[in-house]
């Protein structure tokens, strides 16, 4: 038999989430972003999510793929295209690029294309990574709206900052100071859906909440809204160990026993994706109790304490992170954010899909 480990995605979950938030914007069209492999739940787990409007991410072969499966609703490639040749397949299958880089407009202008694309004009938000700053921005659509490789263009920013008003009052000064005609706009994702009702404009691009967890890293932010986790993590007990006062566990010895205690080993470490920087005390869930992490994560294994869980044994089951668990608390513990545990569950723990 294999080792005990495995990550159980549950599609149902990924179906139920996007209800919930198409009930909060029941009016705009969603992207539902699957970028970083549908952030760690695999690109093939992710047909569930069919009623959604489109599919947001980066690969333009996993885009390719999506059509080669049948996918005829949009699909928007999130940093846009790499190399000009890229425009030849963006064109065939119908792909809707962003276009953050002058280099990227010349490119529209002196490639033949067979059908024209859809595209989505990138602002800088003030975030400072990708886009085209206000003051060029009516110079370039003036531009665009000539080019014939262009089918339509949709204003896009991104928003770095859950509570801050001023990206927002920015889009607007935009938007009133473009002239001609209306454009369709696309700037909340999962924390402006939530938090952000004032941009909320046609196309709303959604990942986080999808999965289940929280846009702010806060469990109890989104505790009302009724998200399922998408994702479990969970393995079993190997081994136990009985301590006695002085005794210390793993690597360095972070952990000394304070009294006689057992404890018991996860067959999970750091190689499986659980957080190497989770300290002593974060949450895990063994036969049903919640119990806490002792000592330094290693990359196989970590060590729970079981001093209220005496009937555990080897071949207990684990939850690392699910449904009692929230992934939000343990990267929370770990100083980092649901999204990096989610995007670094490793290859080599099998999956075990619901549908
Ligand atoms: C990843 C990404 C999103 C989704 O962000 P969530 O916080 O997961 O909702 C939205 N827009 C862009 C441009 C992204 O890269």
């Amino acid at each position: 038999m294999s080792r005990p480990i495995i990550a159980t995605i549950n599609q149902k979950a990924l179906k139920h989430n996007l209800s919930i938030v198409r009930s909060i914007v029941p009016k705009l069209k969603i992207w539902s972003v699957i970028k970083a492999n549908a952030y760690g739940h695999g690109i093939n787990n992710i047909w569930s999510l069919s009623d959604t409007d489109g599919f947001a991410l980066l690969s333009l072969e996993e885009a390719i793929m999506l059509r080669q499966h049948g996918w005829k609703k949009p699909i928007l490639l999130l940093e846009g295209f790499f190399h000009v040749k890229d425009l030849y397949l963006i064109s065939r299958y119908n792909l809707t690029t962003v276009i953050h880089s002058h280099w990227q407009i010349k490119a529209l202008e002196n490639t033949v294309l067979l059908n024209p694309v859809s595209i989505y004009l990138k602002i800088n938000s003030g975030m400072n990574r990708l886009g085209f700053e206000q003051k060029s921005f009516n110079k370039i659509l003036y531009k665009l709206n000539f080019l014939k490789n262009i089918r339509d263009i949709t204003l896009m920013m991104h928003i770095g900052n859950n509570d801050n008003s001023d990206n927002i009052n920015y889009f607007d000064r935009i938007k009133k100071s473009i002239k001609g005609k209306d454009y369709l706009c696309s700037i909340s994702n999962s924390a402006c859906v939530l938090w952000n009702s004032d941009v909320h404009y046609d196309w709303v691009r959604v990942g986080i909440l999808l999965y289940g967890a929280s846009p702010s890293g806060n469990w109890s932010d989104i505790a009302n809204i009724n998200l399922q986790p998408a994702m479990t993590l969970s393995s079993k007990i190997i081994g136990i160990q009985k301590l006695r006062l002085g005794d210390t566990i793993g690597y360095g010895s972070s952990y000394i026993a304070k009294k006689r205690q057992r404890i018991g080993i996860v067959a999970c470490g750091y190689a499986d994706g659980y957080p190497r920087h989770a300290p002593n005390g974060t949450p895990l869930l063994v036969d049903g109790n919640i119990t806490q992490l002792l000592g330094t994560v290693s990359m196989d294994m970590i060590t729970i304490d079981l001093t209220n869980c005496p009937q555990t044994c080897i071949g207990s089951s684990v939850e690392l992170w699910g449904n009692t668990i929230k992934i939000d608390q343990v990267a929370k513990a770990a100083g980092t954010v649901s999204y990096e545990l989610m995007c670094s569950l490793a290859p080599r723990v099998p999956l075990n899909i619901i549908c």
